[in-house]
């Protein structure tokens, strides 16, 4: 079992960071010259599941880093690594920010106002990664792989489409809240918290699982596990 891919069950030829290794600063891009690179997570993989997502990594990073309930360490990645990353390939940056516009952000729940950039987003890449992450931390926790299917639904994206409305706003805080309580008394695990951490469900039903993702403390995502047909 070791030695299976930990997403497509095939030999695995190498081991991969689970979440990707390039969203842990190095130690000269953090504040103070903190090590976030304890002891991270790797697993199995094929070679297909380790370099062939390499592009959607780095275009997770930005997502991530810049979004606004990113901690300080993801914006400082963001200041630093991503800044860089793009000085070297403008072609990413140019993609990302063409048609960005200046929005307000108005949380719901604070009313606090925050001046930030709507930007288009490329939702399947970050979905492609999102799912590995969950399999991977899946294949890592429990000393196995996954077979059935596996969801991930992002908190920190908002997907404001011309059919958006307070609803659908209204709904997202609703289920966030639920995610909130469900995962209270789990341990948040990982030796980099203010990099990534991740807590486990274990469902009373065998067939299923849920999981709460979260990089850079404030952009967390649930996972949902399950056996099905
Ligand atoms: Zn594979």
């Amino acid at each position: 079992m070791s030695d299976r891919c930990f997403a497509c069950h095939n030999s695995a030829t190498t081991r991969e960071h689970v979440p990707p290794l390039c969203l842990f600063p190095e130690t000269k891009d953090t504040e103070g010259g903190r090590n976030l690179r304890q002891n991270l997570i790797t697993v199995p993989a094929c070679a297909d599941h380790n370099l062939a997502k390499s592009t959607d990594d780095e275009y997770f990073r930005w997502v991530v880093s810049t979004n606004l309930t990113a901690n300080c360490v993801g914006t400082w990645q963001a200041h630093t690594k991503v800044a860089r990353a793009h000085g070297r390939r403008p072609a990413l940056g140019q993609a990302i920010l063409e048609g960005a516009k200046d929005v307000t952000v108005v949380d719901s729940r604070t009313g606090s106002e925050y001046p930030t950039a709507e930007t288009p987003l490329d939702s399947a890449r970050v979905t492609r990664v999102l799912d590995l992450v969950a399999l991977g931390i899946y294949r890592h926790h429990f000393d196995e792989s996954w077979s059935g299917t596996v969801r991930v639904h992002p908190d920190f994206i908002v997907d404001i489409g011309p059919e958006w409305t307070t609803d659908v706003d209204v709904k997202r805080i609703v289920l966030f809240e639920a995610a909130d309580r469900l995962f209270a008394p789990e341990t948040k695990r990982g030796d980099n918290p203010d990099v990534f951490w991740y807590q486990v469900h274990e469902s009373r039903m065998p067939d299923q699982c849920l999981m709460r993702l979260a990089f850079y403390s404030g952009c967390t995502a649930t996972a949902l596990f399950s056996r099905s047909g």
